[in-house]
């Protein structure tokens, strides 16, 4: 074991109050020493993010300024993205091809809000006095603090970042106690870009002692979170002290409804990116699958084949699709969730167990919940490679069916009738609906749910505004003085 990270507060790097080993799901072993951070760190960060703010070095920059040193982020997440890409694999388990491919991509969503920065802009109301004047001026939030899960967290802070510095806000990024390499390592770009001490800082540890302090923390205005919803739960308490603004960004159990007319061997293909990419490890994973009845055997028979061929292998080879789960207390959760759903009803069609090799691997599993509508696996999020099906008879039966759980972050539809995918994407209770394809992304397009999926939205323009407050400022044009100080006008 020989990598050590270290935190980066004020500009600096450190050793943090402790380290804790990190673990590469492939092998189990530990492959790095992590920094921890607890009070004492997260309040120099927090305080070295809020002298930030108006110093002179940030806050005197121009916005056009801080949209330049986001493109040179960006030329950086680039560039390195290869190295990047090598640490999230190890830390997480995540298929190299996957994170190669996503990193590089990172770097758009910095470019999108470099060209956003000096677009914010604030107005002039024609306000209903003659002798005043009233804009509108456009300021940052204030201090930041980004709260990512283990998962696509290059991508994740990249949402929270990019906004937030276009606007000219200052960020403590906690990366997760399970797999902080990647952004401590992003780090070191963000210090090479040139951002003054203070602007970004990044620390990582555990939920109570560095999670809680930092988000409940006085100086702190805004939280932008993605994680899972008991977690959420705890923000939305911490943020009862500093009354922060919030944005959360959680789990989803996202139908994927199929209809008797789809292109069925495009949506066999698309189901298995939906729920086995990334091993099931996504917030938008397609678990559920809604087939309508009469093609159900014909779907499953040509899935079941399908997954059959997926290649299961260590995360760092190029070749291989499918790799380990992030973590052990993961796996034995996947476990619990299918023997219960199994004693409910549920039937196995694949899968169903841990794989017998070294790692966190549990096998691409199908379970038909047909009949058993409570089956924990299609109620609750179980954030790893498990489909749960079940089918429906009309189009009304898809939505009901579809808008049954607490959730409500995406949904895939397939379907060549083009009337009903109007009819149906609108009815669907989720942030993000794709019609005949699954997992798109763009920094363009807004992003998030409603309901246990949370709230607020990332990506595209007016999730920079999320970053900025208005500060309403009157000016009297008059020259004769305020002569009744017992009237306003
Ligand atoms: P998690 O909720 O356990 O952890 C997320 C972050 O919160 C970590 O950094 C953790 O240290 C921190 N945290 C834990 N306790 C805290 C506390 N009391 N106060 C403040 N912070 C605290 O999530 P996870 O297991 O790492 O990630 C999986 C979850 O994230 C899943 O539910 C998944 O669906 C969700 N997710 C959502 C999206 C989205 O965009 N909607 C994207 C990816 C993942």
């Amino acid at each position: 074991m020989s990598f050590q990270f270290q935190l980066y507060i004020d500009g600096q790097f450190e050793a943090g109050a402790a380290t804790f080993p990190s673990v590469n799901p492939a092998t189990g072993q530990a492959w790095a020493q992590m920094p921890e951070a607890r009070t004492g760190e997260v309040n120099r960060a927090v305080e070295a993010a809020s002298r930030a703010l108006t110093d002179s070095a940030w806050g005197g920059l121009t916005a056009s300024a801080r949209g330049k040193l986001l493109y040179r982020l960006a030329d950086l997440v680039e560039r390195a993205a290869p190295r990047l890409a090598e640490i999230e694999t190890n830390d997480t388990g995540k298929i190299i091809r996957e994170t190669s491919s996503q990193i590089a991509y990172v770097a758009e969503y910095y470019r999108y809000y470099a060209g956003i920065a000096d677009k914010l802009e604030g107005s002039h109301i024609p306000v209903d006095k003659p002798d005043m004047q009233v804009w509108l001026d456009r300021q940052p939030v204030g201090v930041v603090a980004a709260i990512v899960p283990w998962n696509s967290q290059l991508f994740l802070s990249a949402v929270k970042l990019g906004p937030a510095l276009a606007a000219g806000c200052t960020v403590v990024l906690k990366a997760s106690e399970e797999a902080p390499g990647p952004l401590l390592e992003f780090a070191r770009l963000v210090h090479e870009a040139g951002f003054p001490p203070g602007v970004v800082n990044v620390v990582t540890g555990f939920g109570p002692e560095c999670g809680a302090v930092l988000s409940s923390h006085p100086d702190v205005d805004k939280v932008a979170f993605t994680g899972g919803p008991e977690t959420a739960r705890h923000i939305v308490r911490n943020t009862a002290n500093n009354l922060a603004k919030v944005s959360l960004e959680l789990g989803g159990k996202s139908p994927f409804m199929v209809f008797a007319d789809a292109d069925l061997q495009s949506a066999v293909n698309a189901q298995v990116a939906a729920i086995f990419a990334a091993s099931g490890q996504s917030c938008v994973a397609g678990s559920r699958l809604l087939i309508e009845a009469s093609v159900k055997d014909e779907f499953l028979a040509r899935l079941v084949e399908r997954v059959a061929r997926i290649r299961v292998g260590l995360p760092n080879e190029m070749e291989t699709e499918y790799g380990p789960l992030c973590t052990e207390r993961q796996l034995r959760n996947i476990e619990a969730v299918v023997e219960r759903s199994v004693n409910q009803g549920a039937k196995v069609l694949t899968g169903g167990k841990a794989l017998e090799r070294d790692g966190y691997y549990y096998a691409p599993t199908i379970l038909d919940c047909t009949g058993v509508d409570n089956a924990e696996s299609i109620m609750t999020e179980l954030f790893g490679p498990v489909l749960s099906v079940d089918t429906f008879s009309s189009e009304q039966e898809s939505i009901e069916k579809a808008n049954s759980t607490v959730y409500g972050l995406a949904a895939g539809i397939f379907t060549t009738n083009l009337t009903r995918a109007h009819r149906v994407s609108k009815r669907v209770r989720s942030g993000v609906v794709w019609i005949n394809t699954y997992r798109a992304v763009s920094p363009l397009v807004p992003f998030g749910g409603s309901g246990v999926s949370g709230h607020g939205r990332e990506g595209g323009f007016a999730a920079a505004l999320e970053y900025t407050t208005t500060k309403s400022v009157w000016l009297r044009t008059s020259d004769d003085p305020i002569s009744d100080p017992f009237v306003m006008r």
